[in-house]
């Protein structure tokens, strides 16, 4: 099942290149008190909102129906408890990080296995319909396209051969960067600099996430081509490293690291991205071309 976020906080799933208007689904979900929970509720109770849009979409006679081309999409998880984000993840994009100062300004770039993870401000997560806005127009501004998962359900000290089995599902991600001596914490995490889209694919849906091409064109021009087959660690063993150091819950969202051929983004450039089985989008950057 795909659902898509979209317009006015509308829930949508998406049928082709249509999208048929399920928010009464969302009548399933129980009404938060405060405190508010730290997971995504919708996440959190997927499987009776999955159950809801079907029972939706099998009479669907009054329901809306919108080309997808007209809608504003919107971050497919509205409330992710956190942003877990591997940096560095594929050997070609460690080589290409050490080589080029424009990217590891004097910083060491270590392996994956050493440094670890981080996380990105959830205040940074936004839908492709955007515009971006470049945050440091005195810097280099880079694209990273990267496969990500949804966290279904709570865990720690998860272990990698049930690890896909926490995986609620999977959307396209693009970890924006600010380059320079900062933090990646910081550096990654200005508004709109977290991209998730254009939909939520449920993990039924993708039978093989070691095997799926990811490609990003800026402008009509191919910038980063690879499968996440060449994933130094890969989802199995993200999610046990993530979940020995913090719990995962319930739409916490998980950046797999990209590959290589990243590279700097200007005002008025558009952004393609696309995975397999998990649709395309086009992010267009604030401003007008140089
Ligand atoms: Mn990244």
């Amino acid at each position: 099942m795909r659902l898509c976020r979209f317009n006015d906080d509308r829930l949508g799933l998406v049928q082709g290149e249509e999208v048929l208007d399920v928010s009464s689904a969302l009548q399933v979900l129980p009404a938060c008190t405060y405190p508010l929970p730290r997971h995504d509720p919708l996440i959190a109770h997927l499987d009776a909102v999955c159950a809801a849009v079907r029972k939706l979409a099998d009479n669907p006679g009054r329901l809306a129906r919108h080309p997808l081309a007209s809608i504003k999409l919107l971050s497919p998880v509205a409330n992710p408890g956190k942003v877990v984000a591997a940096p560095v993840n594929y050997l070609k994009h460690l080589q290409e990080a050490r080589e080029d100062k424009g990217i590891h300004h004097q910083n060491q770039v270590g392996e994956i296995q050493r440094v670890g993870m981080f996380l990105k401000a959830t205040s940074s997560v936004e839908g492709p319909s955007g515009p971006l806005t470049i945050a440091r127009p005195d810097r280099r501004n880079d694209h990273e396209i990267e496969l990500v998962a949804v966290i279904g359900k709570s865990g720690r000290n998860i272990a990698k051969a049930d690890a896909l089995g926490y995986v609620a599902g999977y959307c396209i991600g693009l970890d924006m960067t600010v380059r320079g001596p900062e933090e990646r914490s910081m550096r990654k995490s200005p508004d709109g600099y977290t991209v998730l889209g254009p939909w939520f694919t449920t993990a039924d849906e993708i039978e093989d996430v070691q095997n799926l091409d990811l490609v990003i064109h800026v402008n009509g021009e191919v910038r980063q081509r690879a499968n996440t087959r060449d994933l130094v660690l890969d989802l199995g063993d993200l999610i046990a490293f993530a979940s020995s150091f913090y719990t995962l819950h319930p739409g916490d969202v998980l950046m797999t690291g990209t590959p290589e051929g990243v590279s700097q983004v200007y005002p008025g450039d558009r952004m393609t991205a696309e995975i397999t089985g998990l649709g395309r989008m086009d992010v267009q950057i604030a401003g007008s071309a140089k």
